[in-house]
């Protein structure tokens, strides 16, 4: 059975998901909680191990950027307010504050590096999931992997259109159900410099993205959401675009997602990988940064 069989056939038996009720009187008794994992009984014993047979012939491949103070991150202009960038403090270092010990407290936006936006980030989904809200099944999610990557070399501002995605369908079959769409641009090679990374100029930002038509058709087709190797999902210039940022607008008014400052897209086949993405469970986060792997069948 194909990897993503497996992972779609094992979203299914997680819903729903249960953690053992603490309350007295209650005893074991299985309660739905959306941050618990799969109750055993609902795995059959079969296919945990058909399954962990076959992670022996996947590769794992990382798709998040390195998180530290360097990170490139978001620059909006003025008025408006910005994300912090991530930085560490530390809280001790085998010394006198904690002889036997290092750590450090973490500040971070909830934007930076690779991160996953929920649909609450945006107006549009402002009744939607927040971050600790989407179900644990869609953190695991089969991906099509649409490169662009010459077109955005030629042109920092190229816009991907419904003809590109259905041109790249007739070639490598439909963009996959309940699946992210990765559109490959080639910008993770600028990612470890702000300036060559947002690459702005006196009119703004220019790096590529979605037209507001694709947005839209996107936002339509029954795909998880979509994932970028930009600092954000919308193209660069989208402040300017009618409506602006039209994939924030379109995508998260629909309840779907975004992943953004993905790399090692060029590692992975157009269709088949198994992506796993999993955010932190902020309670009321728009957003988190967050480890994405991909598994990908020898
Ligand atoms: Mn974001």
């Amino acid at each position: 059975m194909l990897l993503v069989d497996h992972a779609l056939m094992l979203a299914r038996l997680r819903a729903p998901v249960y953690h053992r009720c603490p309350k007295k009187g209650t005893g074991d008794t299985p309660v739905p909680y959306a941050g618990g994992v799969a109750h055993p009984a609902l795995v059959r014993k079969d296919t945990r191990m058909s399954l962990l047979s076959q992670l022996a012939d996947v590769d794992v491949i990382d798709l998040t950027a390195p998180l530290s103070d360097q990170t490139p991150i978001l620059q909006l202009p003025p008025p408006f307010a910005n994300t912090k960038s991530f930085s560490l403090t530390e809280i001790s270092r085998y010394d006198d504050r904690g002889p036997a010990w290092y750590w450090n407290d973490i500040t971070t936006g909830e934007h930076a590096g690779t991160h996953f936006d929920a649909p609450v980030h945006w107006i549009t989904g402002k009744d939607g999931e927040d971050i600790s809200q989407v179900p644990p099944a869609k953190l695991i999610a089969p991906a099509a992997v649409l490169d662009f990557s010459l077109s955005a070399a030629a042109d920092p501002d190229f816009l991907l259109e419904v003809s590109d995605v259905e041109a790249w369908e007739e070639a490598n079959g439909p963009l996959p159900d309940g699946g992210w769409l990765l559109y490959r641009t080639g910008w993770d090679a600028r990612s470890g410099d702000q300036r060559e990374f947002l690459n702005a100029n006196e009119t703004g930002p220019h790096t590529p993205g979605i037209s507001v038509e694709c947005a839209a058709w996107l936002a339509s087709r029954p795909i998880l959401g979509v994932g970028v190797e930009t600092v954000g999902t919308d193209a660069g210039a989208a402040h300017s675009f009618e409506p602006p940022f039209p994939c924030h607008t379109a995508l998260l008014g629909a309840g779907k997602y975004g992943l953004t400052q993905l790399r090692n897209l060029e590692l992975l086949p157009p269709q088949g990988a198994v992506i796993i993405a999993a955010p932190l469970p902020i309670v009321g986060g728009s957003g988190s940064p967050c480890r994405v792997l991909a598994l990908v069948e020898r």
